[in-house]
């Protein structure tokens, strides 16, 4: 009898409690709040996943400031630090600080760190987890779009500078915005291929271009899918017509997924209609590919995401599918939006892609 699947739910309840948005609610920023995690973790509890034997919990790994440091400048890390201590600041326009600031932001390091190592030394087949603040708009020398410390960045500077572990990794960034802080250090990378699929917003003059494909070793190796607002459950997987092959030609060691669920139809911050539906299968998917070309050793790591409803029964779907199992998506999911598709758009970004990326794997 082949063994029983493990699954490594990386958490706290410090992520649960701490570091409480300072503003009114009609802040966007408000939502970034510690009910993000409380009600994951409810709803897990109430369809008994939590005391399943197959879901194998986790804490984060305790980092101190020098692991901080392998992705941070001294200046960011002291200003977080004092900005924490202080109890109250604002940097730019999208981050704010309380006095838990720099002691979570540690912690979701410390959780993706986690996910990465217990996947890699077998302890658990894939690993999830679910920590908070985001991470992938950080850049080494400034918070940046609710993010504190770039989680996945920092975790493979990690495995590079302190363990040594130089082989392939892929990252998928799922969350409804461009990652631009991964996209920056790896940009040159040609041992990380970063692939984001995000809400393009030309008002804003948002970054994340079709064109943006590296520089130098790592030409080919960033790659952006830009898709209208709006986006329903018809065309979420149409990038995966592009990431299939490459990722067959890639051969990746090791999957990470930028898992944010701000594309839901209800959160308040995407303008996207997904439902729990859309993240069930790019989980089959890409469980699928990860196990033909790298052991399944793929780990989720929490970005965005905001709908309360909506982030619970995201989390419960991606559960669902690494276990192999079906799924049923929630009663309040039962809308049709396919009138809403955008096929069209969709099939133009995919053919300027092709064109552009031609150039660095057959597609
Ligand atoms: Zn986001």
């Amino acid at each position: 009898m082949s063994e029983k699947k493990k699954i490594g739910i990386i958490t706290d309840e410090d992520f649960a409690i701490l570091n409480v948005p300072p503003f009114p609610r009609t802040s966007f920023f408000a939502h970034e709040h510690p009910l993000r995690i409380k009600s994951i973790l409810d709803y897990l509890d109430k369809v008994n996943l939590l005391n399943d034997s197959r879901i194998i919990l986790k804490e984060p790994i305790n980092v101190d400031e020098s692991i901080i440091k392998l992705a941070h400048s001294q200046y960011h890390i002291n200003t977080i630090k004092r900005l924490s201590k202080f109890g109250y600041g604002i940097i730019g326009d999208e981050v704010f600080i309380t006095q838990d600031t720099f002691y979570l932001a540690k912690k979701a390091v410390g959780g993706a760190l986690q996910a990465l190592k217990c996947v890699l030394n077998g302890d658990v087949d894939h690993a999830l987890a679910l920590i908070r603040p985001p991470g992938h708009h950080a850049l080494r020398e400034k918070a940046s779009g609710l993010c504190i410390f770039n989680n996945i960045a920092n975790s493979i500077l990690y495995l590079r500078k302190k363990l040594n572990y130089y082989k392939k990794i892929a990252i998928i960034d799922i969350d409804d915005h461009f990652g631009d802080g991964i996209a920056q250090y790896f940009y040159e990378d040609p041992d990380v291929l970063y692939f984001s699929i995000h809400e393009f917003d030309f008002e804003e003059g948002d970054i994340g271009f079709i064109d943006e494909l590296g520089e130098g070793e790592g030409l080919g190796k960033n790659i952006n899918f830009p898709v209208p607002q709006g986006i329903t459950d018809d065309d979420f997987l149409e990038f995966t017509d592009i990431l299939h092959p490459i990722l067959t030609q890639y051969r990746p060691d090791l999957v990470i997924i930028a898992c944010g669920f701000d594309m839901y139809w209800d959160d308040k911050i995407g303008n996207c209609l997904l439902t729990s539906y859309s993240y069930y299968n790019f989980t089959r998917w890409i469980l699928d590919l990860a196990r033909t070309t790298c052991q399944g050793k793929i780990a989720f790591i929490l970005e965005g995401g905001y709908s309360p409803i909506g982030v619970p029964a995201c989390v419960h779907s991606i559960i669902k599918a690494l276990l192999d199992e079906e799924y049923e998506r929630p009663e309040f999911e039962y809308i049709d939006f396919s009138s809403e598709s955008k096929e069209e758009e969709i099939a133009k970004i995919k053919e300027v892609l092709k064109k552009e990326l031609g150039k660095y794997w057959s597609l």
